[in-house]
């Protein structure tokens, strides 16, 4: 009997085994290191780890952040050293983590893990399997997470951005995009968010308005393949099931707003792995966990009610987001803070917004979701 079985050799499940030095750990995985997305985080996400972690990962690190619109606006925060970088995604999981069981689970229950071939008795199982796991998740009438993206991105060539900055872009698709610059090229994307259940589209990068705005900016016609791939958002209320945990994705662990999916995680396992500890040794439940969870989302509440009422305003609406923040002319720090997003939602405005900046359409959507908000948890 293993003390754990982890599904899944993603972020999540690589940073979660990596942290249970004193454990006797599994780690299974249907086709380890196959994602192949660019993800920037934070660079202590990357270092935090280990030196070896870091080897050979970084694609590009970044000073500045830069929001736009297609109307044109555009607002560069800078910040004193380079805090941010890009990162390939499937060597990192493979430096952080690389004893992999390659095989498929068919499913697990109570203390077992079947695969095909095997099945593998654990005293805990975590399940990071990500978006790829749902139909496990699903048999065991376990929560998934309520949104999902549907994204399309291709690599552009000899972008003309700021190397030192990467780009998130608003009012673009139904949701938004991004743009990655590394080497002399760069990778740009877009993102159309669904309700689950809702039939799903992937954004058209073609689409005339976003393409002309794109243009401008990045002065980069050519793009290779386009890649289309879902990823789940929106955190889930229930992440422990008897001995089973879920982390990563399969919990929506990501930011409402920026994504920084992997900072995230990166903490959050920390925090897992040491409970899991502490109830190997029998010292802690299990439980332990979801009562951290549900402070932590209560915490950031208003951050996740910002979050969904924004995605769920028009395009219109979005842009015009952009143009208000710039007028508020918000400090680095405050948008930093907003970033790592895991403490309270907290603005050191240059010039402090009042609530009448806001336009009222949007602050009662985040009063709509405050009040749902109250029956997550
Ligand atoms: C295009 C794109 C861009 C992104 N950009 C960023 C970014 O800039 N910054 C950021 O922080 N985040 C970004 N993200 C999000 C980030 O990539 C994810 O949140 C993160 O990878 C989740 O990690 P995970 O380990 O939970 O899941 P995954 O990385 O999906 O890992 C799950 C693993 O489980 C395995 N698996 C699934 N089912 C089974 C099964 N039945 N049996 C065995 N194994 C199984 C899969 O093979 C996979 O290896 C991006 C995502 C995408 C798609």
């Amino acid at each position: 009997m293993y003390d754990v079985a982890i599904i899944g050799a993603g972020f999540a499940g690589a940073n979660l085994a990596s942290k249970l030095e004193n454990l006797d750990v599994i780690v299974i995985d249907r086709s380890p290191g196959s994602k192949d997305v660019s993800a920037v985080t934070f660079i202590d996400v990357v270092e935090g780890n280990s030196s070896a972690a870091a080897d050979g990962v970084i694609k590009s690190t970044y000073s500045k952040f830069t929001l736009f619109n297609t109307l044109g606006d555009i607002i560069e925060y800078s910040f004193d050293q380079e805090i941010f970088c890009l990162v390939d995604y499937s060597k990192l999981c493979k430096n952080i983590w690389n004893d992999v069981v390659n095989a498929e689970v068919i499913s697990y229950s109570g203390n077992l893990v079947v695969t095909k071939d095997e099945k593998i008795k654990a005293r805990v199982i975590a399940d990071c399997s990500g978006i790829g796991g749902e139909s496990l998740r699903a048999a065991n009438k376990i929560q998934l997470p309520p949104v999902i993206n549907a994204l399309a991105f291709q690599q552009l060539k000899n972008p003309e951005v700021n190397k030192d900055s990467f780009y998130l872009i608003m009012g673009f698709a139904n949701f938004g995009g991004w743009i990655y610059p590394h080497g002399r090229g760069g990778e740009f994307g877009m993102a159309n968010r669904f309700k689950r259940g809702a039939e799903l589209t992937f954004p058209d990068l073609q689409m005339a308005k976003e393409l002309e705005a794109v243009k401008r900016f990045t002065g980069s016609e050519e793009g290779g393949e386009v890649l289309k791939v879902t990823y789940p958002y929106g955190f889930v209320k229930k992440v422990v099931y008897g001995n089973t945990v879920l982390l990563g994705d399969s919990a929506g662990l990501t930011h409402p707003v920026y994504g920084m999916s992997l900072h995230y995680i990166s903490h959050m396992s920390a925090i897992l792995a040491t409970i899991i500890e502490e109830y190997i040794k029998s010292t802690t439940k299990l439980s332990d966990y979801q009562r951290y969870w549900r402070n932590f989302i209560s915490g950031i509440r208003t951050m996740v009610c910002r979050g969904y009422a924004i995605w769920d305003m028009p395009l219109e609406i979005q842009e015009n987001l952009v143009r208000l923040q710039k007028r508020m002319d918000i400090s680095p720090r405050s948008i930093l803070e907003d970033i790592r997003g895991l403490r309270k939602y907290d603005v050191y405005a240059k010039n402090p917004p009042s609530i009448t900046d806001y336009p009222v359409k949007l602050l009662l959507k985040v009063l709509f979701y405050w009040f749902k908000s109250l029956f997550w948890i």
